[in-house]
C-alpha cells in the first residue's frame, strides 16, 4: 500500500478515482488531483511522511484512563480532512510542514527504543489510513500499544479495520451542532457520532474530549444533550475531557475562562462518571 491507496477504498471512476475514507468522498480527476485532506490524491502521497515528532505522556494526547504513565512516540501526516476555525494544530493541519519519511518499519522500531508505543496525533491520522495499517502491527508486535488522537470524521468500514489494528482512541466532539461542524469545521455532526458509537461497541478503548469555545459551544443545553447522547451511546464510564480553547488560526474568540470548563465539567457530570478539565 505505498501508494496510500487501497483499492478497497478507491472506487474507479468515469472522471477519475474517488477515495472512500471519508465523508467526504473526494474525486481524485487530472484537473482536481488531490483530496481535501492534502494527504492523499493522484498526485500526492502522505504515506509515511511524518511532521515533528515527540515523546509525550500519554496523559498530554490526552488520554485519563489508559496506561497511565506511558510515554509515547507521538506523529501525525502533513494534513487533515476538516479546516476547523479554531485548529490548535493549524501550521501542520491546514500549511505546507516539512515532513520526513519513516517507514513502518523504521517508525516501529523508533518506538521500541524510546517510548511504550506510538500515538497517531497532532493533525488527523485516519487520513494516513494505509500507513497506520502497516504500522501498527509492528508496534504491537514489539510490544508497543497504538492510540490514535482523532476528529472522528471517517467512514465506518475503514474505521472497523483501523479499530482493529489500536488499542485506544481520543476522538473530539466538538459541538452538539451540526451548524457548528459546518461552519467551522467543513464536516458535519452524524459521521462522528457514528465513529464513537462504534468504537464504544467495539471494547477497544475511548476518551472524548469537548473543547469549549465561548459563544460557539457553550450552552449548557448543549453540554447537556451531548453528555447524555453520550451516556447513552457510549456508557456513563466514558471519559470525557473537557477542556479549555485557546484562540488560534481563525478563530479571534477570547480564551474560555476557567470558570466555564469547570461548568462544562458539572453538566458533562451529570450524565457521566469520568469527567476531566483540561487545558486550565
Ligand atoms: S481522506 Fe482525504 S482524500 Fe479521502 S475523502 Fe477524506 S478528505 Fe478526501
Amino acid at each position: 500500500m505505498e501508494h496510500g491507496r487501497s483499492p478497497e477504498f478507491t472506487l474507479t471512476e468515469d472522471a477519475g478515482l474517488r477515495c472512500l475514507i471519508c465523508p467526504h468522498r473526494c474525486l481524485w480527476t487530472d484537473s482536481n488531483p488531490n483530496g481535501l485532506c492534502r494527504v492523499r490524491g493522484l498526485a500526492l502521497s502522505g504515506y509515511g511522511r511524518c511532521i515533528g515528532m515527540a515523546v509525550d505522556p500519554i496523559e498530554k494526547k490526552p488520554f485519563a484512563m489508559f496506561k497511565p504513565g506511558s510515554r509515547l512516540l507521538s506523529t501525525g501526516p502533513p494534513g487533515c480532512n476538516l479546516s476547523c476555525s479554531h485548529c490548535q494544530n493549524w501550521q501542520s493541519s491546514q500549511g505546507a510542514p516539512p515532513t520526513v519519511y519513516h517507514s513502518p518499519g523504521e517508525l516501529a522500531e523508533l518506538a521500541r527504543k524510546c517510548s511504550d508505543g506510538i500515538a497517531f496525533t497532532y493533525t488527523e491520522p485516519v487520513v494516513w489510513y494505509e500507513y497506520v495499517m502497516d504500522t501498527a502491527p509492528l508496534v504491537r508486535s514489539l510490544g508497543g500499544v497504538v492510540v490514535m488522537v482523532s476528529n472522528g470524521f471517517v467512514n465506518p468500514e475503514p474505521l472497523k479495520r483501523l479499530i482493529s489494528v489500536t488499542d485506544a482512541w481520543n476522538v473530539d466532539l466538538k459541538a452538539w451542532s451540526d451548524d457548528f461542524y459546518r461552519r467551522n469545521c467543513g464536516g458535519n455532526l452524524q459521521p462522528v457520532l457514528d465513529t464513537l458509537r462504534t468504537i464504544a461497541a467495539s471494547g477497544v478503548h475511548l476518551e472524548v474530549t469537548y473543547l469549549v469555545i465561548p459563544g460557539e459551544n457553550d450552552s449548557m443545553t448543549e453540554w447537556d444533550r451531548a453528555a447524555s447522547w453520550l451516556a447513552e451511546n457510549c456508557g456513563e464510564n466514558t471519559p470525557v475531557h473537557v477542556s479549555r480553547y485557546f484562540p488560534r488560526y481563525r478563530q479571534t474568540r477570547p480564551a474560555t475562562s476557567v470558570e466555564s470548563v469547570f461548568s462544562a465539567a458539572g453538566v458533562f457530570g451529570a450524565h457521566l462518571k469520568n469527567v476531566f478539565p483540561g487545558n486550565i
